[in-house]
């Protein structure tokens, strides 16, 4: 019979996934410590004796993960060091019935949007007053900015929908006021995230409003950066180009996942855009913000993809020499409106394609950062690692970009302040600089 730890009541949340997740365990540890709660994130301590792990359901890899993590916390509890397993998010969200059969030590399981009842089941009230308000997991120089939750777009390849619903903008009004809360701790960089990030506001302004709401959000005394990530393609309104060129405090920076290049596979993942249309649109980009840093994600091995269509996206990659790219292997998702096609692109041959693009990509980084040697840029810095001080330019998103380095023995810099960094020698994903006054 498993006996209760002698633990006193300590809550450690683990998050998994996206910057979405990140947000969603931040706002969690806000909401605990609001009610007097002892909580932790990803502690390596042994000292807490609940679980509360947020998962993720998006693609295979991430949801083996997961899948692990929460057996990992299971055995834990099976071996009487943690009392209580909690499972929320994205894979809880999706496959609720399959968990609580084939995983049933877990205490409970909960959805994306079942905060209230989750935090029932922790002894804590959900406090309204305090929307937005989070602790966050990241250094407090930068926060993930979430300015809607959900998806209206019918990808057919995406299972986001499913997990996260509709699309829900938040009013202008919070955010600029969550914002300044997060200014007052010592915010700089704000990362404005969403499933859709172009989408906003067509839901509850019944006009596109992201351009209204960067310019609202620069206005927030103590914020430096703010960037954007999860455009989406068609119907990207423009305005957004001139804001970005404008406005000092918007990174010439966008990330914006394309999936594909080619008409019949854009046509088939109902991406409501095609070939010409996203090479105009990039194009675009760099004609209204000359030396905008383009982040793009493709996907590899969609049903039916062909040797041309793959060639395609290795011309398309070899022209548009984006800045910065990541890449997918296709994975076969129920539910999902590919579901029903046949998955006939082997493994191998979708991992082959990604390795392909990924080399291409590799030496045209690298192209790209020899052009940066001998220039000056204004650097972030976010940590000391190795005898470094490790900080990223207006041009890099954390833990995905690049990053610039610079030796601890020579230079002096504070985790999360700007200096002025003179490159001196680049690599494919790191530059390598001195502080210059
Ligand atoms: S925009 Fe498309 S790929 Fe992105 S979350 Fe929505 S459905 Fe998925």
């Amino acid at each position: 019979m498993k006996t209760k730890t002698l633990k006193k009541n300590k809550i450690n949340v683990v998050t998994l996934g996206c910057s979405k997740n990140i947000y969603d365990s931040e706002v969690l540890l806000g909401q605990l410590k609001a009610n007097n709660l002892e909580a932790c994130h990803e502690s390596s301590q042994e000292d807490f004796n609940i679980v509360v792990i947020n998962t993720c359901g998006f693609i295979e890899n991430a949801k083996q993960e997961s899948i692990d993590t929460i057996l990992q916390y299971v055995d834990a509890k099976q071996n009487g060091l943690v009392d209580k397993v909690y499972v929320t998010g994205c894979l809880s969200e999706r496959y609720k019935p399959e968990l609580e059969k084939e995983i049933p030590d877990v205490d409970a399981y909960f959805g994306t949007r079942d905060l209230p009842r989750l935090l029932k089941t922790l002894k804590a009230d959900y406090k309204h007053e305090l929307i937005g308000e989070r602790i966050l997991t990241t250094p407090s120089h930068f926060a993930y900015f979430k300015i809607s939750e959900g998806c209206d777009r019918p990808c057919s390849f995406c299972a986001i929908p499913i997990m996260r619903g509709k699309h829900i903008s938040t009013p202008i009004e919070e955010l600029v006021k969550n914002a300044e809360n997060l200014a007052k701790q010592g915010t700089k960089e704000l990362l404005l995230i969403a499933q859709d990030s172009t989408y906003y506001g067509l839901d509850i302004y019944k006009e596109r409003r992201l351009a209204s709401l960067m310019n609202e959000l620069s206005k927030v005394d103590g914020i430096e950066w703010i960037r954007l990530h999860y455009a989406f393609p068609s119907g990207f309104p423009e305005e957004i180009l001139d804001v970005i060129a404008e406005n000092e405090k918007i990174c010439k920076y966008i990330d914006i996942p394309l999936q594909h290049i080619s008409d019949p596979l854009l046509k088939s993942m109902k991406r409501g855009t095609t070939r010409e249309k996203t090479y105009a649109l990039l194009d675009q980009f760099r004609k209204k913000v000359p030396g905008i840093a383009i982040r793009t994600t493709l996907i590899t091995g969609y049903p039916g993809e062909t040797e041309q269509d793959h060639q395609q996206m290795i011309q398309f990659v070899k022209d548009v020499k984006f800045d910065r790219m990541g890449i997918f292997t296709y994975s076969h998702e129920e539910n999902t409106g590919a579901y029903k096609l046949e998955d006939n692109v082997p493994m191998e041959v979708k991992q082959n394609r990604a390795s392909e693009l990924m080399e291409i990509q590799q030496g045209i980084s690298y192209d790209l950062n020899q052009d940066k040697v001998g220039r000056t840029f204004k650097v972030l810095f976010d940590k000391a690692e190795n005898g470094h001080f490790i900080g990223r330019t207006e041009y890099d998103s954390p833990e995905v970009d690049n990053e610039v380095l610079v030796d601890a023995k020579t230079n002096f810099v504070r985790i999360g302040d700007f200096a002025n960094i003179k490159i001196e020698s680049a690599q494919e994903f790191d530059l390598f600089g001195n502080v210059i006054e």
